[in-house]
């Protein structure tokens, strides 16, 4: 029976690019979605930025531009990602949009009415310089049990202790330096703990979907527990009420009747699941609420990290059934991805930058394969290894299923004319590839796509052994127009190689889309993309043979990995860190042409005052010899007060395009060093020249 699917993948932060994590999660819903639809399913599959929270209107602000030109400009990159690895949503949409304040706002008021809403008096640290509350991670101090300085206000990242903000020693706010206050302020709650909400999660979470299947994998139900506990009497409940508020300044969503208070942006963000749908349904004329009525057979399945369960499994299902809303059908938890075992350090040079990766014109869909040969339903990490990635690709992708066709449809071309014709039972045959193809099917369906690759390739490996058992090779030799037999032996073998070939590449299709796509059309003349049921249908003939994927060369990797010079490639190899200057890697090497057109003066600050407003900046008059004076922008105000630089030399890049910012135009740039990661020295350090040095020199 055809179903009905709204499928999401987690909403990405738009305070970053993609990274191979974002990647690693699409294409596995990718796979699942393609799948489903070549069964003949309906499959609505939409996405969009979760744009709110105070780290990208800190961040907005301290570049000095809006958020949502911050958002925009990450936005921008995104085609390139998705188009990239082959991804394909239908819709793509923003937290930010007017379809998110509408149903974020009605979700509330219908909560409210459901009397699920409460208001309590918090106190909470409020940094009086910058004028906001401030979220634990933007308070630091030093830790109450291993006295470790510079710890963040939840947790010591040195002895590992637990705290909260106000049990730290010297607490001083990240933003500003500034000794935070505690203040109280009015904070709305969703009332999680309401018997009502306990007894609605502990039916959910345990309890099937419209597919007689489990909504929640095994691990995230038993983490459930650890909140709901089993649902039997006695037993104990840890389900604390969810603060739901924030207060101005924040870049959100307001509340309604409660002027300066806005929705704390995870309220708001799995909505943008709906509004999503809701912005795409407008679009090519679907009938939005019929979609996400309480009654309505569409199955909403998130596929989601581990590390986003609680807000999936409790906050998201509570909110949508007692706003009247449909709850979702599935969440589908994967890992995190791993490089060589260890987390991904960007500093160490040991992460996989997706873009590189299509800029060294790497197949994206050697990337769909591996990862698809790693995932299964669990939700374990996964991890890539350059070894493993080339072992994968070269000896099972290319060297056993490639392989079948390039070795078989020479000699139906040049002895057949193309022309496939099988000597064994046709209706066997068929049912044979359709059985094959149905357990590939389900294994996707159900998320083992490791196991699907697993019988893909023993399905090939048995389809060479035949090729190669019956040596067809031998029995071309010399072969003549009058060896009917010999013929007909040639072309049965080929053929039912070529036949295996297509059932694979059926199979394969959900993974492999652009070559699948190839496959089924250049070479089988369908005018269309396969769909399942293609796997039992006895192709009748191929047309000329192309070269369909190239093998990965090792030194693709290499670059992969590779950080741009030779001792620190070394370095990383060698598994020594420290050996990293500065904490990043060098950039690339340019030539003496490249540096010239950089032109580095020689200035004198002489003004330099705060900007009102800006965390970050200060603002520096210039001289740099010009007769007149430079307006430039910096945002060292972490470690300098205006009255320590005026009058002090420094360095500028002095050709820099003048650049518009929130507090005005930024006419250059000065120079001064950091190192990468802010724990390791959260040190600013302006450069200056030796004595003698005058304003408007350049630096050779
Ligand atoms: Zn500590």
């Amino acid at each position: 029976m055809s179903r009905t699917l709204f499928v999401t993948t987690a909403l990405p932060y738009a305070n970053g690019s993609f990274h191979i994590g974002h990647i690693m999660e699409y294409i596995q819903a990718d796979i699942w979605v393609r799948s489903m639809r070549m069964a003949g399913h309906t499959v609505h599959f939409v996405g969009a930025d979760d744009t709110h929270g105070a780290p990208i209107m800190l961040k907005a602000e301290s570049e000095g531009i809006t958020p949502q030109a911050l958002v925009a400009r990450y936005g921008a990159e995104r085609p390139q990602y998705l188009n990239g690895f082959h991804i394909k949503f239908d819709h793509w949409h923003s937290t930010d949009s007017p379809e998110n304040v509408a149903l974020s706002q009605d979700i509330y008021r219908k909560l409210r009415a459901a009397d699920l809403i409460e208001t309590r008096s918090i106190e909470q640290f409020y940094d009086p310089v910058k004028g906001m509350f401030l979220a634990d991670r933007y308070i630091k101090g030093e830790c109450p049990k291993c006295h470790a300085k510079d710890q963040y206000g939840d947790s010591c990242e040195v002895c590992g202790a637990v705290y909260a903000p106000t049990e730290l020693i010297e607490p001083y706010s990240a933003l500003t330096k500034a000794k935070p206050i505690l203040k109280s302020s009015e904070h709305f709650f969703f009332k999680l703990s309401d018997p009502r909400c306990v007894e609605f999660l502990q039916s959910w979470t345990t309890g099937e979907n419209l597919q007689g299947n489990k909504r929640l994998q095994s691990e995230v139900l038993a983490k459930t527990r650890e909140w709901l506990g089993h649902g039997k009497e006695g037993d104990e409940v840890n389900l604390g009420d969810w603060d739901i508020s924030r207060d101005a300044p924040y870049f959100g969503i307001e509340i309604p009747d409660a002027p300066g208070k806005y929705f704390y942006v995870w309220l708001d963000a799995p909505v943008g699941y709906l509004a999503s749908l809701k912005s795409y349904c407008d679009k090519i004329g679907l009938d939005f609420d019929a979609l996400i009525d309480p009654n309505s057979t569409t199955e909403q399945v998130h596929f989601i990290g581990k590390d986003i369960v609680y807000f999936h499994a409790l906050f998201w299902p509570a909110t949508l059934k007692f706003s009247g809303r449909k709850t979702p059908d599935q969440l589908n938890v994967h890992g995190f991805i791993t490089v060589s075992g260890e987390k991904m350090s960007k500093s160490r040079g040991t992460g996989i930058s997706p873009l590189r990766y299509l800029e060294l014109g790497m197949n994206a869909e050697w990337l769909r394969y591996y990862i698809a040969a790693k995932l299964n339903s669990k939700v374990e990490d996964i991890d890539f290894n350059a070894e493993d990635f080339i072992a994968r690709v070269n000896s099972d992708l290319v060297g056993k299923y490639i392989n079948i066709a390039s070795r078989a449809a020479n000699f139906i071309s040049k002895y057949f004319d193309g022309e496939l014709k099988f000597s064994g039972d046709h209706a066997a045959l068929s049912a044979g590839w359709t059985q094959a193809a149905e357990r590939v099917r389900a294994d996707i369906e159900a998320r083992e796509f490791g196991r699907a690759i697993r019988d893909i390739m023993a399905q090939a490996d048995l389809i060479n052994q035949a090729f190669d058992a019956a040596q067809p090779w031998m029995v071309a030799k010399g072969l003549q127009d009058t060896d009917t037999e010999k013929r007909a032996l040639l072309q049965d073998i080929c053929s039912n190689a070529l036949g295996g070939f297509k059932a694979l590449s059926v199979m394969l299709a959900p993974i492999l889309p652009e070559l699948a796509h190839r496959v089924a059309i250049d070479l089988f003349g369908l005018d269309r993309e396969f769909v399942w049921s293609d796997a039992g249908q006895i192709p009748t003939r191929i047309n000329g043979f192309k070269h369909l994927m190239q093998r990965v060369e090792p030194n693709m990797l290499e670059a992969l990995f590779e950080p741009p010079a030779a001792p620190i490639a070394a370095a990383v190899k060698a598994n020594e860190p420290a050996l990293i200057p500065g904490g990043e890697p060098l950039a690339e090497t340019i030539s003496i042409d490249d540096f010239v057109k950089v032109d580095l003066r020689v200035a004198r600050i002489v003004n330099c005052e705060h900007v009102e407003g800006s965390t970050k900046l200060l603002r520096l008059t210039l001289d740099v010899g010009e007769g007149r004076h430079r307006n430039v922008f910096s945002g060292i105000k972490a470690a300098y007060q205006p009255e320590q630089l005026i009058g002090r030399m420094t360095v500028m890049v002095a050709n820099l395009a003048p650049r518009k910012m929130k507090f005005g135009v930024s006419e250059g740039m000065v120079l001064a060093a950091s190192h990468a990661d802010e724990k390791v020295d959260g040190g600013i350090y302006l450069l200056d020249p030796s004595t003698g040095a005058q304003p408007g020199m350049r630096i050779h």
